[in-house]
């Protein structure tokens, strides 16, 4: 395969683990310059070791996304940047009378907010390299109605966010899109209890979890030349989950 990023610079967020580091890992392998941002310094140094050790470029980077002023500093620290990827968030599975209002504020600044610092932060440094992508990390919460109240709520917020960056940032040569994974298998799927995981994949048509990888393949093609009049769209990878998940389930159960 051609690489695809040689001679770019790609922040990766939440890159110490599951999709973020696989993204970090692929877009290294093809040429780019990856910078491993990560609440958890430990993970991001360690991300960006394997990257050096594979013979590729990377800066671990640790930083919390909920925080404005740590956008700023990492602003600073760049002069051109070709690729953003909002991927760190945290999960949080409870409905509303079972959220607390800091609950709340803290999935709110970690999954949504953080979005908007980091469009709002980079866009300066990814206009002047001309030709640039952002992939905002959404979810299939983002897609349909979800139990939980502020994940959902801060996925449905990524996807209308995403719009509006595709929209403002297009004449800088800024694209925006966002992807939606649905089960994707990293610590955060395995977080809660593993009867969430078995009984959601009763409605996954393709039966089984993603890889982190998978969902990294369609980050890096958003990221990519290849994706070069694409933009501001919604890319679901979901094994079929958004689109007959609920079907697939009843027809599995009115024949067993
Ligand atoms: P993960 O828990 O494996 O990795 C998330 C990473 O984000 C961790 O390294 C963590 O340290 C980092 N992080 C958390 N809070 C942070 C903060 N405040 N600042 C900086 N870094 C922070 O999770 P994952 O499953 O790879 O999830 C990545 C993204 O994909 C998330 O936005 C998640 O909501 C989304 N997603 C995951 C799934 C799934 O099934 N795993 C499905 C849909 C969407």
């Amino acid at each position: 395969m051609t690489a695809r990023f040689t001679d770019r610079t790609v922040v990766v967020t939440g890159a110490g683990s599951g999709m973020g580091r696989a993204e970090a890992l692929a877009l290294a392998a093809e040429g780019a310059e990856v910078w491993v941002a990560d609440l958890n310094g430990d993970s991001a140094r360690t991300v960006s070791d394997e990257i050096v050790r594979r013979g590729g470029a990377a800066t671990p980077y640790p930083m919390n996304v909920a925080e404005p002023e740590e956008w700023q500093r990492l602003a600073e620290a760049l002069d051109v940047l070709h690729g953003l990827v909002n991927n760190a968030g945290i999960s949080f599975r409870h409905g509303i009378a079972a959220t607390g209002v800091e609950d709340w504020r803290r999935v709110m600044d970690v999954n949504l907010s953080s979005v908007f610092y980091g469009m709002k932060f980079l866009a300066p440094a990814l206009a002047r390299a001309g030709n640039a992508a952002i992939v905002n990390v959404s979810s299939i919460a983002g897609m349909l109605g979800y139990f939980s109240a502020a994940y959902g709520t801060s996925k449905w917020g990524v996807r209308g966010l995403t719009k509006v960056g595709a929209l403002e940032f297009a004449g800088d040569g800024i694209r925006v899109n966002s992807v939606h994974p649905g089960l994707v298998d990293t610590p955060l799927l395995r977080s809660g209890e593993d009867r969430f995981v078995t009984e959601s994949l009763r409605a996954v048509p393709s039966r089984r979890v993603a890889a982190p990888q998978e969902v990294a393949a369609a980050v890096l093609f958003l990221l990519s030349d290849e994706a070069s009049y694409v933009s501001g769209t919604e890319l679901v990878v979901d094994g079929g989950l958004v689109s007959g998940g609920i079907y697939h389930r009843l027809t599995t159960d009115l024949s067993e």
